[in-house]
């Protein structure tokens, strides 16, 4: 059975069809990436796997289950980094890991948050109002919320977009050491290549709501005749 599994999801707004009939498939403890351009679909997608954005027609089966008619009990198990939810702004940054601890039922939830803060760099900014940080700032403490219940099924939509390089290098290298540790399920969204060679077993190429290619990131690099994921990209996005 596959921790993720969708059957001819669709997604369409008034002007957009965002998502075009897709089908993909993760076995679970493999970390799958998510390309494309922007508006190609990549957050509609994710946002329907979470049952935040409800499909226009298809299904999503989270370990075989419809997220449509189990979504507690499947979201328990999952987390995410989504532009769609955004943590309380008021809220200090050890407030908001403690409420969304206690919505997942972590136990030793007070170990678990002195743990992640002092992993993503975060223990001085405890105190602090989550909306007063910078953007970088932010994206740790989103990072930290969404490996709270030490997830078996991450989604992740560009994780390291706000990151210096340093701290990004930093970020991947705690996303890679979390899904090792745990065997978990990750579909990331990212616009960067290096961070989808490093992380990612295979990727999914969008393109206007479409799957139009998929494999290992070395096959599709030799199979489109490029250097690197980068090139491809660019060949798949300007043809
Ligand atoms: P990506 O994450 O790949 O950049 P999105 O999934 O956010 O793309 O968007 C896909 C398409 O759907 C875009 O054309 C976008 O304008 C459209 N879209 C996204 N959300 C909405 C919405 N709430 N209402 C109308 N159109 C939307
Ligand atoms: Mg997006």
């Amino acid at each position: 059975m596959s921790a993720i599994e969708i059957n001819n999801l669709n997604k369409k707004y008034k002007r957009t069809s965002a998502v075009k009939n897709i089908n993909f498939k993760i076995s679970k403890g493999k970390t799958i990436g998510l390309l494309g351009p922007n508006g190609c679909g990549k957050s509609t997608t994710l946002g329907m796997i979470l049952g935040l954005i409800k499909p226009t027609s298809g299904s999503v089966l989270i370990n075989g289950e419809n997220i449509e008619n189990n979504r507690t009990n499947l979201l328990e198990k999952m987390n995410f980094i989504s532009p769609y939810i955004e943590l309380p702004k008021k809220l200090t940054v050890e407030e908001n890991l403690k409420v969304y601890g206690k919505l997942y039922g972590v136990k030793n939830l007070k170990n678990k948050i002195s743990e992640l803060m002092e992993v993503l760099n975060l223990t001085e900014f405890g105190n602090r109002k989550t909306g007063e940080l910078s953007s970088g700032q932010k994206n740790r403490v989103s990072l930290a919320k969404a490996l709270i219940n030490d997830p078996e099924i991450l989604l992740l939509d560009e994780p390291t977009a706000s990151l210096d390089p340093d701290v990004g290098d930093y970020v991947r290298g705690i996303i890679e050491k979390f899904a090792s540790k745990n065997n978990s399920t990750i579909l990331l969204a990212s616009h960067n290549m290096n961070e989808v060679e490093r992380l990612c077993d295979e990727v999914l190429m969008m393109k206007n709501g479409e799957i139009i290619d998929q494999g290992k990131s070395n096959n599709l690099i030799s199979k489109h005749g490029r250097k690197n994921l980068e090139e491809v990209f660019l060949k798949i996005v300007r043809s």
